[in-house]
């Protein structure tokens, strides 16, 4: 029989930073020594073995053993070896804590960068290493915690061993606030902490949600009778013990396969509290912020990465005798899929810039608000972008089925898309003078659309403040699209710049790609450089 032709292999063995001519000049601009660093890291992820490591990580998922061979009580987590390889190489890029550990210009971008990067190929590695990340501005701020724990943040190894910290050179961390109950609303915490003579204190109580449970510590909050607060639960104690940490169950999840997330129960585990008492939820909500920014990331490196395959696909595949990508109707819908990746990264490393230079504008106010609207863009433009493969996308031979899995993840955890809106609010409300000043800023802008939104916006504000939670998505929105109008009005081609404000603006209704715009095969070229 003959080879079938019009067959299009996956997009593998290309570099991901060079082949993006957007994010390679917004790096060139921002962190120019970021360029060479995440090349390397670029051309190590787009290759064929890393790809084969996501795949595996992901195909052969986490498996608990509560009990050893004779009973005992272990509470271990068998990973595939892929997964700790995943760990180790964005472990070995600095992307974990270097944003705590220099003062260099531009690490941030440099860090938003390298997640992004890794972000495409796999999704599940960021989890623990995010957790990680967002610890450590909590845990500096306690000397007598963190100063023996300052060089395993620090350190660039991954040790998979589950042994004491102490016997470890880095460590991970992971975060227990969900709990049967609700996790949207943490006043209601059920875990209880009591205090010990020599001060430590002992926890019992549960977690439904607790990812990567053999972390060497997690923080979680617990209650005392000051109220929720936050604790430090390593996974051995002081002595070398196992702590009383039970992993019940893991999770049998959508996507973030490669990933554990657990149930567990505390029996009287050894705790230290982090922060004051009954200030558990303001400690644990400042991490948030830093998790929130990688949940923005993750979901943007999630449009790239399915822009990328249904670009390449369309670009090789015929249909009616014509390649796809030459195709009027699915040029438009490539161009909307780009325009939507490239406003995401902008954006993402706006915040990062914001969290760089302390701003609260995109830091307290914008985070939020992208994290609702990006992790949201990304559910919707993953199952966009599986389809431009057809069948091919639907398979789990792919990429594309992997990454439409992963994408609601982002926008659930740390804070669903409600709960974000609502947080876009208070934000406004404690800071109005802040948001006025960012309103003001887009109101600047040379685009009309742009400046009529932001005005709407303005007016919308000083409303009823009564009526105003009911409409909490629609000022995330305008936000949102007025922040990425005027990015892409700064930072990207005219034509591009002109094709967003004209389809995000525009009133189209809400399906991807309803309104054609000019110069779509050079703007799908700029889109994904060969
Ligand atoms: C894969 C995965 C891993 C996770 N890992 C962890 C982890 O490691 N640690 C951890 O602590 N948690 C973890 N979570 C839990 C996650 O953070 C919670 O699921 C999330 O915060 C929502 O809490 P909930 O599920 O209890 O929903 P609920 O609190 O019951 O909320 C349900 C819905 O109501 C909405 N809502 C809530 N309040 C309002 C309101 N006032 N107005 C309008 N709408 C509202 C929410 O937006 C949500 O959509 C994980 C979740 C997933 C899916």
């Amino acid at each position: 029989m003959a080879m079938a032709d019009n067959l299009v292999d996956e997009w593998v063995g290309h570099n991901l930073l060079t082949t993006d001519p957007a994010l390679l000049a917004s790096l060139q601009a921002a962190a120019p020594q970021a360029v060479a660093p995440l090349a390397a890291y670029g051309a190590e992820l787009g290759s064929a073995e890393t790809a084969q490591l996501a795949r595996d990580a992901n195909r052969h998922g986490p498996v608990l053993r509560q009990l050893d061979a004779r009973g005992r009580r272990i509470d271990a987590v068998d990973f595939h070896p892929a997964w700790h390889a995943l760990l180790a190489m964005y472990r070995r890029q600095g992307l974990v804590a270097d944003v705590f550990a220099t003062d260099t210009p531009g690490r941030w971008t440099q860090f938003a960068a390298g997640c992004y990067l890794h972000g495409q190929v796999e999704a599940g590695s960021l989890c623990p290493a995010t957790m990680t990340q967002a610890a450590i501005p909590v845990l500096a701020r306690q000397p007598e915690l963190f100063a023996p724990l300052r060089d395993r943040f620090f350190s660039r190894e991954h040790d998979a061993r589950d042994v004491p910290l102490a016997d470890k050179p880095s460590i991970w961390v992971g975060m227990g606030m969900t709990e049967k109950q609700g996790g949207s609303d943490l006043r209601r915490v059920t875990t209880t902490a009591v205090e010990q003579s020599d001060g430590s204190f002992r926890l019992t109580g549960h977690k439904w949600f607790f990812s990567a449970p053999t972390s060497d510590a997690h923080l979680v909050l617990a209650r005392t009778d000051a109220g929720p607060t936050c604790f430090w639960l390593p996974r051995y104690t002081p002595d070398g013990a196992r702590n009383a940490v039970q992993v019940m169950r893991l999770k049998d999840k959508l996507g973030n396969r490669s990933n554990a997330s657990s149930e567990v129960e505390f029996h009287g585990a050894w705790a230290q509290r982090v922060g004051d008492e009954g200030r558990g939820i303001p400690t644990l909500i400042e991490m948030a912020g830093y998790t929130r920014l990688n949940c923005v990331i993750g979901s943007a490196a999630l449009l790239r990465a399915g822009l990328v395959q249904a670009l390449h696909n369309a670009r090789e595949r015929m249909a009616f005798g014509r390649v796809l990508a030459e195709q009027p109707l699915m040029q438009t819908v490539l161009v909307d899929l780009a325009l939507e990746s490239e406003a995401a990264m902008r954006l993402m490393l706006r915040l990062a810039q914001g969290f760089e230079h302390a701003e609260p504008a995109w830091q307290r106010l914008m985070t939020p608000a992208a994290k609702l609207w990006v992790c949201k863009r990304a559910v919707e433009c993953s199952g966009e972008a599986m389809e431009l493969l057809g069948g091919n996308g639907y398979v789990e031979d792919g990429v594309l089925a992997r990454l439409y899995r992963e994408a609601p993840v982002n926008s659930i955890w740390e804070g669903s898309g409600n709960v974000m809106a609502l947080d876009v609010l208070r934000a406004i409300a404690r800071e109005p003078e802040v948001a006025l000043a960012l309103l003001d800023e887009f109101a600047a802008s040379v685009d009309a659309p742009v400046r009529t939104e932001a005005l709407a916006l303005k007016t919308l504000l000083a409303g009823d403040p009564a009526a105003l939670e009911a409409q909490a998505r629609r000022v995330v929105q305008g936000l949102v699209l007025c922040a990425q109008g005027v990015l892409m009005r700064r930072q990207s081609s005219i034509a591009a710049a002109d094709a967003f404000i004209a389809t995000r603006f525009g009133g189209d209704g809400r399906l991807v790609g309803t309104r054609a715009v000019p110069q779509a095969a050079r703007l799908l070229d700029d889109a994904l450089a060969l």
